[in-house]
């Protein structure tokens, strides 16, 4: 069993706020404008080289690597997520190479996983400035096991954990600013960077922009969260920005309206059967996601886990 820390109150608060939020949502035509993003990652290149963003600022992708978002300054260079461990070699070259880099000097982890937490060790060693929120690091210095499939993620060491923690929001001297997303869409621990200049606005996996996202409740994700955590990011972008998520093309403000109908969606549909008594296995097999899936793949370890999740936000003892 995970050594979680308790956060009844904030669970309790979340998922009201969820629910009032998504309220009078009306169902869109998620579909058709995924699709588009499908194909502007036909046109931009998704899943290979760097995309750049503006003069300063790049997507690095490394085949089989989540997203890593690189930003050249007077110092060096500015990393929000770091690729897996398997991937750091990989991942330093490509960054070595951008035009004028130096050193990394600062990287912000969007939250614990090991495909965003892999150059940590590497980058602590050097000095670097590791930023989290404080959530990300208690995950980060406990071992954490995926009751669903007995994954087993060992804390990491000392020098690889984030030096740098806080809990809502921030302001770098350079002027990126980033926050806190309390709304546990992905882990309890998710944060954004925005570049206000470049106006360019990271997300790690609060948004999925490939495929349908894990959902790991066991560190505090769940389906409510992926709708409120959407409908936050829109109070923080605007029609032009450019949004990065940990996986899949750059998208847009629509696209993430889109995606929040999407999930509204699918969140009540799952309530749903989950007050009728239901359960995981009847939620799958209901196949609340199919109007979605050519699209975005098969939705069955999707709904299962968002199943679970909802358990986990409304069970006593969560
Ligand atoms: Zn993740």
């Amino acid at each position: 069993m995970v050594d979680r820390p308790s956060r009844l109150q904030t669970r309790r608060q979340i998922l009201k706020t969820a629910i009032g939020g998504t309220a009078g949502i009306v169902l869109g035509t998620p579909v058709l404008r995924l699709t588009a993003a499908r194909a502007q990652a036909v046109s931009d290149g998704a899943g290979t080289g760097t995309l750049r963003l503006s003069d300063d600022l790049f997507v690095v992708r490394i085949p089989g690597e989540a997203n890593v978002v690189a930003q050249i300054d007077g110092k060096g260079v500015l990393l929000v997520d770091g690729g897996s461990a398997a991937g750091s070699d990989a991942l330093m070259k490509a960054v070595s190479s951008l035009p004028a880099a130096g050193p990394v000097h600062t990287i912000f982890n969007t939250h614990w996983h090991p495909e965003q937490t892999g150059s940590n060790e590497r980058l602590g060693k050097s000095g670097a400035t590791i930023i989290a929120q404080e959530n990300t690091k208690l995950w980060l210095t406990t071992d954490v096991t995926w009751s669903w499939n007995g994954k087993r993620f060992a804390r990491l060491p000392k020098l690889a954990q984030p030096n740098k923690t806080f809990y809502t929001t921030g302001t770098l001297e350079s002027g990126i600013q980033y926050g806190y997303i309390p709304d546990a869409a992905h882990t309890d621990g998710d944060l954004y960077v925005y570049f206000p200049k470049q106006n360019v606005l990271a997300v790690g996996d609060v948004v999925s922009g490939e495929g349908w996202p894990v959902v790991d409740w066991q560190t505090g994700g769940w389906i409510g969260g992926i709708v409120g955590g959407l409908q936050r990011l829109q109070t923080i972008a605007n029609a032009d920005t450019k949004i990065v998520p940990g996986r899949g093309p750059v998208l847009s403000l629509a696209d993430i309206k889109k995606q929040a109908e999407m999930y509204s969606e699918i969140y009540n549909r799952l309530s749903q059967m989950l007050n009728k008594g239901r359960g995981p296995t009847e939620a799958v097999e209901a196949k609340p996601t199919k109007e979605f899936d050519a699209v975005m793949g098969n939705g069955d370890e999707f709904v299962r886990r968002s199943f679970e999740s909802l358990w986990a936000y409304l069970s006593p003892d969560a």
